[in-house]
């Protein structure tokens, strides 16, 4: 069996109403998906987390390494192509451009073999996972109080059990923002508050505290991701518990925060951490400090089925060390391809979503999707 094809697919939406995060604004939806090809006419899927094009130019660059390849060999793969950019390539686009090329030859090992992503892994603990919705961005032109309130409350009506809402854009307009999404939600949903790096310390220490009063599950990405230490200052210095890890790549990337317990929960995203070979020793190596994980998912179908064949495959915390039972991120935001590229779309059913177990990531693209949501060339 031998790889004979590396593709890209980039894909785009502009949004009808723009959105932010404290670190970033979208005045549109980019992804790019990654398929392989074998000479067996053979198909693997993946995705890569981050900018589309840079993403695919990378894809692009490792090509040569993978043609005429075993696509079965994973970790002799991931080995070759983390050496062939590592000298400038440790992290970044070089390994979440690895990322969707190692969930791609996941998924064709697991359609060569018949079996999922999840039984190759090592196994299915679960068939489902509850989900919990990603939201409540700033919108251009709405105001923040109201518009998440209103946004979670419809979460909830839709059986969520969980949200998680954005802040960073100044402590006394998010309290207002967290206490009204709180009364929205009621006393039993899990609600959580994801500032992506806007804060510095002393400001995150001061929303913790004062965020603690309404029952928060954790605190991501209080601070910048460079600075561990501030990380472990925030930690120590309000109560509700910290997370972090989707700008955090491969397991050197990952140790530092791991090992000096910056986080009490860790959110390695499979495409962007460096896919399920990644992964697998990412885990490993939080279990060893009780470190938490729960994966970061912001994509398309085909990351939410690679984040669903890792969640099945995660060892529960009776029986081994991860101490929370994991939770799959949905993002609700606008993206019309987000399940579109997929034959039979991954939804919620009362805030829980069934893991797919047909062979590999288990799941099948809609080609006419990609050819409808295709970037533009003047935008690629
Ligand atoms: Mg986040």
């Amino acid at each position: 069996m031998k790889i004979v094809a590396v593709r890209t697919h980039l894909l785009e939406h502009r949004l009808a109403v723009p959105f932010e995060s404290a670190s970033m604004r979208f005045d549109r939806r980019a992804h790019v998906l990654v398929e392989i090809e074998c000479d067996d006419g053979t198909i693997g899927w993946g995705e890569c987390l981050g900018p589309a094009r840079p993403n695919a130019a990378v894809v692009a660059a490792y090509t040569p390494w993978l043609i005429g390849q075993d696509p079965r060999q994973t970790e002799k793969l991931w080995a070759i192509l983390y050496n062939a950019l590592r000298d400038q390539g440790q992290r970044g686009l070089a390994i979440t451009a690895l990322s969707g090329i190692d969930i791609a030859l996941w998924d064709i090992k697991g359609k060569h073999y018949r079996a999922s992503v999840s039984m190759l892994l090592g196994g299915r603990w679960r068939e489902s996972v509850r989900a919990y919705a990603t939201g409540s961005f700033k919108r251009d032109g709405v105001d923040r109080v109201s518009d998440n309130a209103l946004e979670m409350a419809e979460r909830r009506a839709q059986g969520f059990h969980a949200c998680k809402i954005k802040i960073g854009f100044g402590i006394e307009e998010d309290l207002r923002v967290i206490r009204a999404v709180r009364e929205a939600i009621g006393d039993e949903m899990r609600l959580m508050i994801d500032a992506n790096h806007g804060y510095t310390v002393t400001e995150a220490i001061r929303l913790g505290k004062a965020a603690a009063d309404y029952d928060i599950d954790w605190f991501e990405e209080p601070v910048v991701p460079e600075q561990l230490s501030a990380y472990r200052a925030v930690r120590a210095g309000q109560p509700i518990p910290v997370a972090g890890g989707e700008t955090w790549h491969g397991r050197y990337g990952m140790w530092p925060a791991i090992e000096s317990r910056a986080v009490d929960i860790l959110q390695p995203d499979l495409c962007g951490c460096g896919g399920f070979s990644e992964m697998a020793k990412i885990t490993s190596l939080a279990t060893l400090h009780g470190v938490g994980i729960v994966p970061h998912v912001w994509g398309t179908g085909v990351h939410i089925a690679a984040a669903l064949q890792f969640m099945a495959a995660m060892t529960p915390d009776p029986v081994r060390v991860n101490p929370i039972e994991p939770i799959l991120e949905f993002d609700r935001t606008e993206n019309p391809f987000r399940q579109a590229v997929l034959k039979a779309p991954i939804e919620a059913v009362d805030g829980v979503v069934a893991i797919p177990d047909a062979p590999g990531l288990g799941i099948e693209i809609d080609r006419d999707a990609l050819a409808r949501f295709k970037m533009p060339e003047s935008a690629q």
